[in-house]
C-alpha cells in the first residue's frame, strides 16, 4: 500500500505545520474498496499467495512485504507512513508500546562495550533499559542535557548513541537539539530523540539533525487514553535495519486495531494541540502567581530560564508540565493532591482529561528529598476557567 507518492508529498515544506490535512487524507482514497471513507483494519495475521514465485519474493523481502502481520500489515503500514510523513522521515515503524520502540531504537545500534550517552531526567524506563544493557557489555553515562560541554565531554571511541528526551521527563529541562546534533555528527554518533511531549505539530526533530525520533502513541497520538503504542521515525536504511536486526526478532507488534485507532486520534492531533497549549500556558501563568507555587517548569513560560531555546525549537508546547509547591511536606503535598476534584490522580497523559502525578507517590522508588513538593500535571481539553478554579481551591486547602 505505501506509493511513492508519500515520499514526494511529505518533503513540501510549503505546509503550514498546523494544517496535516494532506497528511491524514493522504493515500486513503486509492486503497479503499466501495468509497469508504474510513480505511478498513485488515485484522488478519497472515497473508497467502497466488504462486510459489510470489511466496519466495515475500519471503526475500521479509521487511518490506506483507507476508506475516508480525512484520507488516496493510492497517499498520498505512499509519506508518503517515507518521513518517508528519515527523519529515522518510519511514516509520509502528510497535506494540512506547518502550518497545524506546528499546528497539537503541539495541539495534549498540553491541558488546559500545558506550550510550543519555541525558539526565530522560523516561523512567530508558533509564532503566540503561541498566538493563549493562547485562549484554554496554555502559552509558548520563549526563546534564542543558550542558552541551558535558555531552562533548561524555564522547568516547566507543560511543553509538546520544539518546535526547526534550523536555525531560518531570523537570521538563530542553535541549538544544540543532548544537547536540552538529556535535553528533562530527564524531559519526547516532541521535534518537523522544518527541513524545511536543508531537510533529509542534516539533521535528529531523529537521534539527536527529537521525530517530521515537514515540509513545499511548499519549497524544492516541489523545483518548485507549490504547498503547510506539513508534520510531528515522531513514529508510536505519528503520530497515531496526526491524531486521529487533522487530521482527523481539515481537512487540503494534496490532491492526491498535493502528487504527492511532490513525482515528491523528484526525484531530492539529486541533486538540493548540487546545492543550493555549490552556497549559493559561494554567502555567495562574500557578507562577500563585503565593504557595514556589516555581513552574513549562519551557514555554516567558520566565521558564530556556524560553528563549524553547521558543526557537517549538512552534508551541503541549498539555503537560510540572510545578513545585512551596510546602516541602509529603502530607501538604497529599492534601493538596486530594482536594483536587476535576483532576484525576494518575501516571500517563495526553488524553482529554486532566491529570495530576505527584512526585512524592513515588517515595518507595528514591525520589530525591528536593523533589517531594514536585506536581506534574496534564492539562486536558475541558474549561480551562474551571481547572484553574480547581487548582485554586485545593492551593486554598494548604
Ligand atoms: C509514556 C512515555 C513513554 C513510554 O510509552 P508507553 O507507550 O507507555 O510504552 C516514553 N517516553 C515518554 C516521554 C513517556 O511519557
Amino acid at each position: 500500500m505505501p506509493d511513492k507518492s508519500a515520499t514526494i508529498r511529505q518533503t513540501d515544506n510549503a505546509v503550514n505545520p498546523l494544517d496535516v490535512s494532506y497528511i491524514l487524507h493522504h493515500m486513503n482514497e486509492d486503497a479503499l474498496p466501495d468509497h469508504a471513507v474510513s480505511p478498513p483494519i485488515f485484522q488478519t495475521s497472515n497473508f497467502c499467495f497466488s504462486s510459489f514465485a510470489e511466496l519466495k519474493a515475500a519471503l526475500e523481502d521479509e521487511v518490506g512485504s506483507c507476508l506475516y502481520t508480525r512484520g507488516n500489515n496493510p492497517t499498520v503500514n498505512l499509519v506508518e507512513s503517515k507518521i513518517a510523513a508528519l515527523e519529515h522521515g522518510e519511514k516509520a515503524k509502528l510497535l506494540g508500546a512506547g518502550v518497545a520502540a524506546i528499546s528497539n531504537a537503541v539495541m539495534a545500534f549498540v553491541r558488546q562495550g559500545d558506550h550510550i550517552i543519555c541525558v539526565a531526567d530522560s523516561y523512567g524506563w530508558m533509564q532503566r533499559l540503561l541498566i538493563y544493557l549493562e547485562r549484554f557489555g554496554v555502559s552509558h553515562t548520563i549526563v546534564d542535557g542543558t550542558r552541551i560541554e558535558d555531552i562533548e565531554r561524555a564522547i568516547r571511541p566507543e560511543s553509538r548513541i546520544i539518546y535526547l528526551e526534550s523536555p525531560t521527563s518531570l523537570t521538563f529541562f530542553i535541549q538544544d537539539i540543532p548544537a547536540i546534533t552538529a556535535i553528533a555528527k562530527a564524531h559519526g554518533i547516532r541521535t534518537i530523540m523522544d518527541n513524545s511531549w511536543a508531537t510533529p505539530i509542534f516539533c521535528n526533530p529531523i529537521d534539527f539533525g536527529v537521525d530517530l525520533v521515537v514515540h509513545s502513541l499511548s499519549k497524544y497520538f492516541g489523545g483518548n487514553s485507549d490504547i498503547i503504542g510506539g513508534v520510531i521515525i528515522g531513514t529508510a536504511e536505519d528503520i530497515d535495519h531496526i526491524v531486521w536486526q529487533e522487530s521482527l526478532q523481539l515481537g512487540a507488534v503494534a496490532d491492526p486495531i491498535m493502528a487504527w485507532l492511532v490513525m482515528r486520534g491523528m484526525r484531530t492531533l492539529h486541533i486538540r494541540m493548540p487546545v492543550h497549549y493555549k490552556s497549559a500556558l493559561a494554567v502555567a501563568q495562574f500557578l507562577e502567581n500563585h503565593p504557595r507555587v514556589a516555581g513552574v517548569n513549562y519551557p514555554l513560560l516567558a520566565s521558564h530560564p530556556q524560553h528563549e531555546l524553547a521558543q526557537r525549537l517549538f512552534r508551541g508546547g503541549s498539555g503537560l508540565f510540572s510545578f513545585r509547591l512551596k510546602t516541602q511536606s509529603v502530607e501538604d503535598v497529599a492534601r493538596f493532591v486530594d482536594s483536587l476534584s476535576l483532576f484525576k490522580r494518575a501516571v500517563s497523559w495526553g488524553g482529554y482529561e486532566s491529570l495530576v502525578f505527584p512526585e512524592a507517590a513515588h517515595y518507595a522508588r528514591s525520589v530525591p528529598v528536593d523533589r517531594l513538593n514536585l506536581i506534574r500535571l496534564h492539562i486536558g481539553l475541558e474549561d480551562v476557567s474551571l481547572l484553574i478554579q480547581d487548582l485554586d481551591r485545593a492551593l486554598g486547602r494548604l
